[in-house]
C-alpha cells in the first residue's frame, strides 16, 4: 500500500500529494467548485467522490480501448493513485457540439453541431487569462515539440471516439471537454481528470445539461446532475435515469 506524505500543490479542485514510490502521486478530490477564473466560489456536496470515481471509470475505459493514462487505482472514495507526470502547461479542448466560448468565438448558438470535431489548446497560465494558442504559439514557448503536439490532437481526437460512443449508450451528449497531458519517461499520457467539471454532457432525452453548467449557470440540482451521471457511468442508474 503506496503512503501519502507531502501536499505538492492545492488546485481548485484538487490537492496532490508525493508518496514513498516516487513514480506515484495522490490526487485528492475536493467538493469546492469554481468558475469564471475563480470570481465565482461555491461547494458541490459530494462532488470530489464523485468526480474521483467518474474519472476512474473513464480513464479505466480509455486504457482498455489503448489510450496511455496516469491511472493507477482508486485509494478511497475520494483519492487517485497516478502515476507521477510532467505536465504540459496546455488544456487540450475536443468539441462536438457548440456551446461556451465557441458559441461565442465563432457566433454559433449553443447546440449547434459541429461539421467537423474541433481541437483547441490554451495556454495554462492563471496571470494571462489562458489564453487559446496555436501549434506555433506552443513550439514557440518551447512547451510541447511539433510531435507531441500532433500526439495530444491526435489522442484527443482518439478519446473522443471512444467517450462519443460510451456516453451515447448512456443517454448522454458529449459536447465538448478538456483534456491535460504529461510526460512520463519521455511517454505522453493523460493526465488529469474526466469529470463533469471538464465536460459538457447533455440529456439526450431532456436536453437537459448534466456538468459543471448546472453551477456556472445557477441552473440548480447541480448534485442530482452528478450523481445521475455517476450512475450511469458505473451501471447503477435507475430505469429511464430520465434527468
Ligand atoms: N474547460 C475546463 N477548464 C477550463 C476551461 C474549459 O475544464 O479552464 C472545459 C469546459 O468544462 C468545457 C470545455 O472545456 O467542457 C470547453 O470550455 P469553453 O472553452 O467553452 O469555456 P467555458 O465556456 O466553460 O468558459
Amino acid at each position: 500500500m503506496v503512503q501519502k506524505q507531502d501536499q505538492l500543490y492545492e488546485g481548485k479542485a484538487k490537492k496532490l500529494y508525493s508518496t514513498d514510490d516516487p513514480s506515484a502521486v495522490i490526487h485528492e478530490f475536493k467538493d469546492d467548485a469554481t468558475a469564471f477564473d475563480g470570481k465565482k466560489k461555491g461547494q458541490i456536496a459530494g462532488k470530489g467522490s464523485m468526480n474521483a470515481r467518474i474519472s476512474a471509470a473513464l480513464f479505466t475505459l480509455l486504457e482498455n480501448q489503448g489510450v496511455r493514462t496516469h491511472y493507477r487505482e482508486l485509494i478511497n472514495d475520494r483519492t487517485m493513485l497516478t502515476d507521477k507526470l510532467d505536465m504540459v502547461p496546455v488544456e487540450v479542448v475536443v468539441r462536438n457540439i457548440a456551446a461556451g466560448s465557441l458559441s461565442k468565438r465563432l457566433g454559433y448558438d449553443e447546440g449547434v453541431p459541429l461539421k467537423n470535431t474541433i481541437v483547441e489548446f490554451y495556454y495554462k497560465r492563471d496571470d494571462l487569462g489562458d489564453p487559446m494558442i496555436n501549434e506555433d504559439h506552443i513550439a514557440e514557448l518551447g512547451i510541447a515539440t511539433k510531435e507531441q503536439i500532433k500526439e495530444m490532437r491526435e489522442t484527443g481526437l482518439k478519446v473522443n471516439d471512444v467517450l462519443v460512443r460510451f456516453f451515447d449508450q448512456l443517454g448522454l451528449t458529449l459536447v465538448d471537454y478538456k483534456l491535460e497531458f504529461g510526460l512520463k519517461d519521455g511517454v505522453m499520457m493523460l493526465g488529469d481528470e474526466l469529470s463533469p467539471d471538464n465536460c459538457r454532457l447533455w440529456d439526450k432525452k431532456t436536453g437537459e445539461k448534466m456538468d459543471k453548467d448546472r453551477f456556472r449557470r445557477d441552473l440548480g440540482r447541480v448534485e442530482e446532475a452528478y450523481r445521475e451521471v455517476l450512475a450511469r457511468v458505473t451501471g447503477t442508474s435507475k430505469e429511464g435515469g430520465n434527468f
